[in-house]
């Protein structure tokens, strides 16, 4: 399979390339240059498989001759090993509602899918073809965690991970400080999430320094986590048709950086029968305001209750353009221009008609997050995290919908305890986290610390 930019300035790279890439050169996404067709009778011969060999079939046509099919099972199976449900992601049943558990990793949420599968094939590709790989960021909460768990212990990596000092949840801090394999640096920055952001791409912008330290970063815009987000929408699709293609399927996808929902539409351009995708956003609601009016515009940052979606720029929607465009990268350049220029961009009317059936798209308040959580509690006993809730809340009555559940509510028990009164109960992975060891080194908000930072530790190493 080759990859193509969304700004069309690269030659076509292979599957390796383009996961090592990131980012295009050329400051474009990656894109496959083909979606493989998938019929029906497959379908329905892949819907007793267990999630690995499903993740196998999906995969396997995106990443070609490039990795032998008997190595690429293995860099699944070891990815999915360390879920705790046999299922990796379950379908489960709550009072009428059928919810896709996806937060059974190791940092209890559904980032993990991807970045276990993406931290071995990192390992595996720089074994194979050399080089190293020293990964940087900065988060303020579950990508900083799933990223470490991603490549703890793993060979020819190392990461560096930003936090802003003391505010992030205490659970969120110590998941991933507890970590102390040696190539894990977690670094508290003086300063907020924006400070330490500014020192990566500090970092990311100063070119020599880049290719001296051999630097990468795991964001949501690597096309490894979008195929790996894929599976779970083939998985669900299967467990609730029993593989009859004539039974579609509805899902409503918490959403931030377009990530998560975007896969899906992929699996259903794919074949996959979805019937309705439906977008579901918080307050910072870019993206419903986009569907409904097919203007795109940047507005403020709200904080909600459902932080890892309180997001402005949704890093992925640039794919979708692209193939709402029908691969024109040229048209994608002047909009995203537009974009750059205005802080806004807007497709024409025969595109928004195509986004309004390729998409539903609601956003969810806060006291209506807690109603939803508080409601499900009271129906069933079981407790929504509060990204979970906004999804369930935008689905709605919608028939066959599987709403995606996005972390394990004790991740988020402030807003739990607004909702229902008490805490939800720790998953066996962060039991005792708040009391194992734990490493990190402060740092004043300079790039040049920074720097210095680690080249020290990278010399020594
Ligand atoms: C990252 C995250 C999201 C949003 O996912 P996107 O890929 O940005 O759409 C939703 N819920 C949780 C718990 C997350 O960590």
């Amino acid at each position: 399979m080759q990859y193509v930019s969304t700004r069309g300035g690269i030659a076509p790279v292979g599957f390796a390339e383009a996961v090592l890439m990131g980012l295009a050169t050329d400051g474009g996404l990656l894109v496959p240059k083909h979606l493989p067709r998938i019929a029906p009778a497959t379908l329905r011969a892949w819907s007793g498989l267990r999630f690995q060999d499903l993740a196998l079939e999906v995969m396997g046509p995106f990443v070609g001759d490039e990795i032998p099919p008997e190595d690429l099972r293995g860099l699944i199976e070891r990815a999915y090993a360390c879920f705790s449900h046999p299922q990796v992601t379950p379908l489960v049943e709550v009072a009428g509602l059928r919810v896709l558990e996806l937060f059974h990793g190791p940092t209890a949420a559904f980032k993990d899918v991807a970045l276990q599968l993406l931290g071995n094939l990192f390992e595996y590709l720089l074994a194979r073809d050399g080089g190293e790989l020293n990964i940087c960021g900065a988060t303020s909460g579950d990508t900083g965690s799933a990223a470490i768990y991603g490549v703890r212990g793993k060979e020819h990596i190392s990461i560096f991970m930003l936090h802003p000092r003391g505010r992030i949840s205490p659970i969120q801090e110590r998941q991933m400080t507890s970590v102390l394999d040696a190539n894990v640096h977690n670094i508290a920055v003086r300063g907020s999430f924006d400070d330490a952001q500014r020192l990566v791409k500090a970092l990311f912008n100063d070119l020599p320094f880049k290719s001296e330290f051999s630097l990468g970063a795991v964001n949501s815009i690597n096309w490894a986590r979008i195929l790996a987000q894929m599976v779970y929408y083939f998985y669900a699709w299967a467990k609730l048709s029993k593989g009859d293609p004539a039974r579609r399927v509805s899902f409503a996808v918490p959403t931030g950086n377009f990530g998560d929902v975007f896969a899906g539409y992929l699996a259903r351009r794919m074949g996959l029968p979805i019937d309705r995708l439906v977008i579901a956003t918080n307050r910072n609601d870019i993206l419903v305001r986009f569907v409904h009016t097919g203007v795109y515009q940047v507005g403020e940052v709200h904080q909600t209750l459902s932080p890892a979606m309180d997001i402005q720029i949704a890093s992925n929607f640039e794919r979708y353009l692209y193939l709402l465009y029908d691969g024109d990268a040229d048209a994608v350049r002047g909009l995203l221009e537009d974009l750059q220029r205005s802080g806004r961009l807007q497709v024409d009317a025969t595109r928004h008609a195509c986004v309004k059936v390729d998409f539903d798209a609601v956003s969810v308040s806060d006291p209506e997050t807690l109603e939803q959580i508080q409601a499900t509690y009271a129906a069933s006993g079981y407790i929504l995290c509060p990204h979970t809730a906004v999804g369930v809340k935008a689905g709605g009555s919608r028939g066959n919908l599987v709403c995606l559940a996005t972390a394990h509510p004790a991740k988020f028990n402030e807003a739990i305890r607004l909702a229902i009164g008490h805490d939800a109960p720790l998953p066996l992975s962060l039991q005792g986290l708040m009391d194992q060891p734990a490493r990190c080194v402060e740092l004043d908000a300079s790039a040049d610390a920074l720097k210095a930072l680690i080249r020290s530790t990278l010399n020594a190493a």
